[in-house]
């Protein structure tokens, strides 16, 4: 009998089980580390499997992981280059992530931190309002996340534009692509938001030569991946009044650690990688679609670019 074996993340393996024993009773659940019969193994739920695990599965067809971020599959040098690595597209995930988006640059461009420190003291007094379709938004990444997060602050009347490393057309957002593009992109961005991958390429793509090209009072928001943000140049960028705030979802190394000047900086707003956040079968939907599809010897669509990274 084909199996699926599960390596589930923070959350109770049994909702996994629960989920695939409901929709393919066909498919035995094993759940890590009892694998059984390795011969038995065609898919994968997991983020990673250590000691070249994947290399022992003979029959291995789907890999998927239970979050977006898939570093731990890629890197891994056992999962043989032909075997599909399915995208989490769920909706769910890019619901809670927007979400997430719109309080930050909400609570920044509408001043809802200031205005929480007035009623302290008492104070009736309208501060600033600058009008959404004045207030230029920029993304970058243009993938399941971001577009969604772009589709819902253009609703907004935000003026949203998107940075990707290929070309978009999404009206009312307007599209900037490839590195040739960013100086120009960040050029015209007063809220940045960053929804990018971890790959060698977005590695601190945003440095102190790219904060320094978003106009003064920028401010950036981070709920990618750690990696693509140099912490040193943004501390350095809020000290120099360059930029005016940040709000960080992810960081370098997580935990972040107790001695991290970001903790009490008075200008960045933190949250423990929780920006997309919710149930444990996030994306079961999509992954139990993907197995049928297999079955019937359909293509699958949504899987990974293994020579992009992502
Ligand atoms: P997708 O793979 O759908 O989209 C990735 C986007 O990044 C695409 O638009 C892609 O461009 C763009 N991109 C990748 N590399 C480059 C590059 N070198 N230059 C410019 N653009 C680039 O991913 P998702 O939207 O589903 O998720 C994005 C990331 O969000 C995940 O990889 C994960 O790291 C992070 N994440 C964070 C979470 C949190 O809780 N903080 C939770 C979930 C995800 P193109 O469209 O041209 O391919």
């Amino acid at each position: 009998m084909a199996a699926v074996l599960i390596r589930s993340g923070r959350e109770p393996v049994e909702n996994w089980v629960a989920v695939f024993n409901k929709v393919l009773p066909d498919v035995e659940c094993r759940i890590w580390p009892d694998v059984g019969d390795r011969a038995d193994i065609e898919y994968v739920v997991a983020n990673q499997l250590p000691d070249g695990q994947f290399a022992t599965f003979p029959n291995l067809k789907l890999v998927a992981g239970t979050r977006v971020g898939l570093e731990g599959l890629l890197n891994d040098e056992s999962l043989p280059p032909h075997i599909p690595i399915l995208r989490n597209t769920d909706r769910e995930r890019a619901a809670t992530m927007t979400a997430w988006v719109l309080y930050q640059v909400i609570r920044h461009h509408r001043h809802f931190e200031e205005y929480a420190v007035n009623q302290r003291s008492k104070a009736w007094e309208h501060l600033k309002y600058r009008p959404p379709q004045e207030t230029r938004v920029g993304i970058m990444g243009m993938g399941n996340l971001g577009t969604t997060v772009a589709r819902a602050l253009s609703g907004l009347m935000y003026r949203v534009a998107g940075w990707s490393r290929t070309r978009k057309d999404i009206p009312g957002i307007e599209s900037f692509a490839g590195a040739a593009e960013l100086e120009p992109f960040l050029a015209r961005t007063d809220i940045l938001i960053s929804i990018l991958p971890r790959t060698p390429e977005t590695e601190n793509v945003l440095d102190a030569g790219r904060f320094a090209m978003l106009p003064k009072g920028a401010y950036v928001i981070n709920c990618g991946r750690g990696t693509t943000l140099d912490e040193d140049a943004l501390l350095a960028a809020l000290d120099s009044g360059h930029l005016s705030g940040a709000a960080l979802d992810v960081f370098k190394v997580e935990p972040l650690p107790q001695d991290s000047s970001l903790w009490n900086h008075p200008k960045i707003a933190i949250t423990p990688h929780y920006s997309c956040s919710g149930r444990a079968v996030f994306g079961a939907e999509g992954i139990v679609d993907a197995i049928r599809k297999l079955r019937r010897g359909e293509a699958l669509t949504g899987t990974v670019d293994r020579s992009q990274g992502y």
